[in-house]
């Protein structure tokens, strides 16, 4: 099943950055963003002033803090254990696929197929949108980068029906300008990976987020961040990969998920899907 979803996927837009594992490991840039070629000066240039361009924002009130755990692309651990964790405490997370690689295997993890995405969408978790082929939006041009946020769309739409307005996670938090203005006349929000807590008037197409990780967010500085998400009111939103007892440097271990989702609800804070803490938020 997963494979011949997979297979029909791969048809519009192939995912050239991901080669399949053979024999040896090679350099993964599904994976390792230092192997992503990031192209020359416009695209760097693109990111850097898209970033900064807000073609919507909106205001955060929230009665008490938000914390928001969210998975890219997404590893198989991501759903067992990550999700189970997650459930576990009575809490639910947005999953971001990237629909091209659904069922491949890199040197670092099997990405999760429709089957998974399924079922987690059943389970209560959000399913969101992370480009087909899993390309950085600033070096698609603006034609290419709605085609496959369509596919994307369409891939994950045949898999649960349901799915409207959804929200949307930048492959390698790379924008651009112009990609920025369509996601903001298509998605409901959509994620960065520029660490910060989400309070008062916020970009809703460059969401800040944490990465959940050994260089990201750890045991050590987990309270100096819901410190921060508390005093601002806010909405302190966590990305991560593969959870797993040797994690990637892209991921994390069961035991840091399980306590980043038990001492957030310890201290008060909700932890909700990324749909539901803008509910929450009062963002329509
Ligand atoms: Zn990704």
């Amino acid at each position: 099943m997963e494979q011949g979803v997979n297979e029909k996927m791969n048809g519009l837009a192939h995912p050239t950055l991901f080669r399949p594992v053979r024999g040896r490991a090679p350099a993964d840039p599904l994976v390792d963003p230092d192997e992503v070629d990031f192209g020359g000066l416009f695209p760097r240039l693109d990111h850097m002033i898209g970033r900064r361009i807000a073609f919507r924002t909106a205001a955060i009130h929230l009665d008490r803090p938000v914390v928001s755990i969210t998975f890219d692309d997404f590893p198989r651990t991501a759903d067992t254990p990550g999700a189970r964790i997650l459930e576990d405490h009575g809490a639910r997370g947005t999953f971001y696929p990237a629909s091209g690689l659904f069922g491949l295997t890199n040197s670092r993890w099997t990405v999760a197929g429709a089957e998974t995405v399924a079922d987690l969408h059943r389970r209560g978790h959000e399913i969101g949108l992370h480009g087909h082929a899993h390309r950085p939006a600033n070096l698609l041009d603006p034609a290419a980068f709605a085609a496959d946020l369509a596919a994307n769309r369409a891939a994950l739409r045949r898999i649960v029906p349901g799915l409207v307005r959804e929200n949307y996670a930048y492959p390698y938090g790379q924008c651009g300008v112009r990609q920025k203005k369509r996601l903001s006349a298509s998605v409901r929000s959509s994620r960065s990976v520029q660490p910060g807590i989400n309070a008062g008037r916020t970009d809703l197409d460059f969401l800040k987020s944490v990465e959940i990780s050994a260089r990201g967010l750890t045991e050590n500085n987990l309270d100096r961040w819901l410190d921060r998400a508390e005093a601002a009111s806010g909405w302190l939103v966590l990305f991560t990969h593969d959870v797993s007892e040797a994690p990637s440097l892209y991921g994390t271990t069961p035991r840091v998920l399980a306590r980043i989702v038990s001492r957030a609800l310890e201290r008060g804070f909700a932890v909700l899907p990324v749909a539901a803490a803008l509910d929450r938020a009062g963002i329509a």
